[in-house]
């Protein structure tokens, strides 16, 4: 069955103030409907489009305006090709006065404003005097703007301007295209707000809070509010958090931390004592001093997207291990070491670092039996190279060994190499790591071997590969 889309007040206004100006194709256009529909409801309205006239060049309107005070008749004789009546609803239109009134009887006098009706003295303050027009200046500015965005399909009341529509209905024609930045001045803090609510739970249809803390500013790019997120907020935490304040958002549940938020100790520990009420929670936990520690592991952290506790204590070095860090906050709990976990090898033998370095230890272990291949891991102490360059000291992840115990292999996992992350953090980490590098490549009768996470996909396809040469040269 067809459809049939009952015609509103509004449009109906909408439809008799612009079917002499605007094509039915036009006014179609603007309210989404279709032409046949447009040009059945002028037909029902007895609206008909008077005799195609040309539009008023510019140099006609200025003809109109200029000469004031003559008869219509006597105007028509400057227009060529334009009819009376044509002349008179023009002239009507531009507020133009063709009866009495001449420039140097009405300067100084009070007039009326033909559009707003307020009576105001006729100087330049309040009119175009050199122009005679009977609009007052304010209304002008007015009817100019009203315009503007009527050429876009947006019709304003006069009276409201751009309070005609809501801050959503804004929002709305930003993303169909009527209009590509708000009107200068029209976003206040409070609209800002309104509009922010409408595009995180409406547009993108995010109404819990899980959901709404992981909106980022990159998402709401196309409601061109990022700018004005910027004048009245200080970064996207605040505006975010101000936003749905009820919901009292911490910046570390973000997506997006704040710049440099992570380098502060006491942002990391309020962060921890989050982690670990949710962790309680979540997990029914009992006995905290036994139980919690386990899920203080690297890889449960991983599962639940908590990274940033294991960048707090490797990129960020808050603390040295998550024991420490844990004693520290809660000096009244007596948590036990050994319950922290510690990443072994498959073999049982070698204690790791990182989730990652086993991975790459079993890795070799198994594929390369023939390989003495040591971890560093926890011994560092006996086990650092001296950069005397630079004044800093290495401690390899693993080393190779002949059967003198002589090291011909160096083996490091730089498991935070991230070229596309600006953070100095990790530019320094960065920096480091290539430092290092150059070290290690530059030391005589040591082959030097450095691995990225990249390294471990495709089944250690990277790491098997970087190995191969060396095993092929010893
Ligand atoms: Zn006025």
């Amino acid at each position: 069955m067809r459809k049939i889309k009952i015609w509103t007040e509004s449009e109906i206004e909408f439809l008799k103030a612009n079917y002499q100006t605007l094509s039915f194709e036009e006014i179609a256009k603007s309210l989404n409907r279709t032409v046949k529909s447009v040009t059945g409801k002028c037909h029902l309205l007895g609206l008909r489009k008077r005799n195609k006239q040309p539009r008023y060049t510019e140099e006609e309107i200025k003809i109109l305006i200029s000469n004031q005070g003559m008869t219509i008749n006597e105007v028509s004789k400057l227009l060529n090709n334009r009819s009376i009546s044509s002349i008179d609803y023009k002239i009507k239109e531009l507020g133009l006065n063709y009866n009495i009134r001449t420039k140097q009887s009405i300067e100084g006098n009070i007039v009326k404003c033909s559009k707003c009706q307020n009576n105001k003295e006729f100087n330049s303050d309040n009119f175009y005097v050199d122009k005679n027009l009977l609009i007052c200046k304010k209304c002008l500015v007015k009817i100019v703007f009203i315009n503007k965005l009527k050429r876009k399909g947006i019709l304003l009341d006069f009276n409201k301007l751009l309070d005609t529509y809501t801050p959503e209905e804004w929002v709305e024609f930003i993303l169909k295209g009527n209009i590509k930045k708000y009107p200068q001045s029209y976003i206040t803090k409070e609209i800002l707000i309104r509009m922010l609510r409408y595009v995180v739970n409406i547009k993108l249809n995010r109404t819990v809070r899980e959901e709404i803390i992981k909106t980022t500013r990159n998402e709401i790019k196309k409601y061109a509010l990022n700018s004005h997120i910027s004048n009245h907020f200080n970064g996207w935490y605040e505006a975010i958090s101000t936003t749905f304040s009820e919901l009292e958002i911490k910046p570390f549940e973000l997506f997006e931390t704040p710049k440099g938020y992570w380098l502060n100790k006491s942002h990391a520990d309020e962060y921890m004592i989050w982690l670990v009420g949710y962790l309680i929670n979540n997990n029914n936990i009992q006995n905290i001093e036994k139980e919690l520690p386990q899920y203080l592991s690297h890889t449960y952290l991983r599962d639940i997207k908590q990274n940033k506790a294991i960048d707090c204590l490797h990129l960020y070095k808050h603390y040295k291990s998550m024991y420490e860090w844990m004693s520290t906050l809660y000096p009244n709990l007596n948590f036990n070491q050994k319950d922290f976990s510690t990443y072994v090898s498959n073999d049982g033998k070698t204690e790791l670092d990182s989730l990652e370095e086993k991975y790459i230890y079993d890795f070799i272990l198994e594929n390369f039996p023939n390989i003495t291949l040591i971890a560093t891991g926890r011994k560092r102490k006996n086990n650092t190279y001296f950069n005397d360059k630079y004044n800093e000291s290495y401690s390899p992840d693993f080393k190779i060994i002949d059967e003198n115990k002589k090291v011909r292999c160096i083996i490091e996992y730089f498991g935070f190499y991230n070229l596309k992350n600006e953070h100095h953090v990790f530019k320094d980490y960065i920096e480091k790591a290539d430092r290092k590098t150059d070290y290690f490549n530059n030391l005589e009768d040591i082959y030097f071997i450095d691995l990225y996470p990249i390294d471990l996909n495709n089944n250690f396809e990277g790491v098997r590969n970087k190995l191969m040469p060396f095993l092929l040269s010893s």
